[in-house]
């Protein structure tokens, strides 16, 4: 059972084939913006870009945890904000960073223009909170790069086809990015962040994490699918379908990153497990007395992503996204089914595209795990991810396990083989 739901692919405006410079795309997360200086830092970063020769899009993010704060804000004023005014309010984080960024690129001497998600021509379905672009119309881009702009584009965002302002989930500008990518032909998708690049687990939890050179499409879509929140999950479907190359690197070192591509020989053969993913909460139902196909319908009439699927006999484990909360809820009650949700569980994931062809993960992974004393609540794989529910308070050190066990923390781990 994986967890990763796969989208149809969005129409993309066929580009011109423009003959002469290059594009890229470039992407700022949060922390890089975080502040004036690191803006002006971003503005210098854009223009020599633009000077090296390229047709320049950067996306940007909300600054530091504006987006917390706007969401924080809204819920002091409304216990249960109505989700289109609460995409009208937190799309605004990104305006106030893209429009910042512009000033600061024209002080440098150089053209600069910023456009909202709708202005950038980023089309969506009608969800509020978690919309899916649907079409990218990229002709206003295209003019502004013809009039040697730099184009800054707030990420997160877009118009409905209901002609509404939509978000696209937590994280969503590295979706805009990779859309953008797509539908402009770039080269290639540049993600800056406050980290290096994908690493073996969070760097931030596991002091001796190594930095990947590349991973596949098929285990990033599995890490961020589990937790590693580097890369929001859409934006590496996208660059899937689209065969976009993505490039996760630090916004504060000109250090090559990770490489998020096509699978190779190499990466197969240099190891069995890429990386250790983990979540520290996770929404998970316990369901007795209802069919599942009434079930999934009522979750899906609720616009509810359902993740991993456990039946036995007549009962229903399933978990769902933590932000699809009270809507999972509502769906349940809506039901005449007796369900619980069960709380105090996170979850530790396994990946790597080598245990497709490599007996001996799994004995390894409860081995360790019988050693550490946790028992897992439950348990879901796919061909290249083993996953463990288990209590919040065994979740770091399991991470730490794990990744020693599989010898995670030496420097062979990265897969140099460009
Ligand atoms: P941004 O604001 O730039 O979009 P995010 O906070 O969304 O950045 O994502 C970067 C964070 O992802 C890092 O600070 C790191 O703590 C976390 N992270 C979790 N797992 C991983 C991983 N396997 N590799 C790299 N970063 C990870
Ligand atoms: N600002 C949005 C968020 O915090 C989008 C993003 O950072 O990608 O989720
Ligand atoms: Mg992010």
């Amino acid at each position: 059972m994986t967890e990763a739901a796969y989208e149809t692919l969005p129409e993309l405006e066929s580009s011109e084939t423009r003959i002469g410079a290059s594009t890229v795309v470039m992407k700022f997360g949060g922390t890089s913006v975080a502040d004036p200086e690191k803006i002006r830092r971003v503005a210098a970063r854009l223009v020599d870009t633009k000077r090296s020769g390229s047709r320049v899009v950067a996306v940007v993010s909300a600054m530091g945890y504006h987006t917390d704060e706007l969401l924080d804000l809204a819920h002091q004023v409304s216990p249960q904000p109505k989700p289109r005014e609460l995409d009208m309010l937190i799309s605004v984080g990104e305006r106030i960073s893209c429009a910042l960024v512009a000033m600061a690129i024209s002080d440098l001497g150089t053209a600069a223009i910023s456009l909202t998600g709708s202005q950038a021509g980023i089309v969506t379905d009608t969800v509020h909170g978690k919309a899916k672009i649907v079409e990218v119309k990229a002709h206003r881009i295209h003019q502004e790069l013809d009039g040697e702009r730099i184009v800054l584009v707030a990420g997160f965002q877009g118009v409905s086809t209901e002609y509404d302002v939509t978000t696209l989930g937590r994280g969503g500008s590295d979706t805009t990015a990779v859309a953008l990518a797509a539908a402009l032909g770039a080269d290639a998708c540049e993600i800056y962040t406050d980290v290096e690049g994908v690493f073996t687990a969070d760097p931030r939890l596991v002091a001796d994490a190594q930095k990947l050179h590349a991973v596949s499409y098929e285990e990033m879509l599995e890490m961020a699918a589990s937790g590693a929140k580097v890369l929001q999950l859409r934006s590496v479907e996208f660059a899937r379908n689209h065969g976009v190359k993505v490039h996760v690197r630090s916004t504060f070192t000109d250090e090559p990153g990770t490489w998020i591509r096509e699978e190779d020989e190499r990466m197969l053969e240099k190891a069995l497990i890429s990386g250790v993913t983990h979540t520290v909460e996770e929404a998970v139902y316990q369901v007795d007395g209802v069919r599942p196909a009434d079930l999934f319908e009522a979750l899906a009439a609720a616009e509810v992503n359902v993740d991993t699927i456990i039946q036995m006999d007549s009962r229903i484990v399933f978990s769902a996204p933590v932000e699809d909360r009270h809507q999972a809820e509502q769906a349940l009650a809506g039901l005449e089914a007796r369900f619980a949700e069960q709380h105090g569980l996170g979850k530790v994931s396994v990946v790597g595209a080598g245990m497709k062809s490599h007996p001996g993960v799994a004995a390894r992974t409860f081995a360790a795990l019988r050693e550490l004393g946790v028992e897992p609540k439950y348990v879901a794989t796919s061909p290249i991810k083993i996953a463990f529910y288990l209590p919040q308070d065994s979740v770091e050190e399991t991470v730490r396990a794990l990744h020693a066990v599989f010898d995670l923390g030496s420097p062979a781990a990265e897969r140099q083989h460009a």
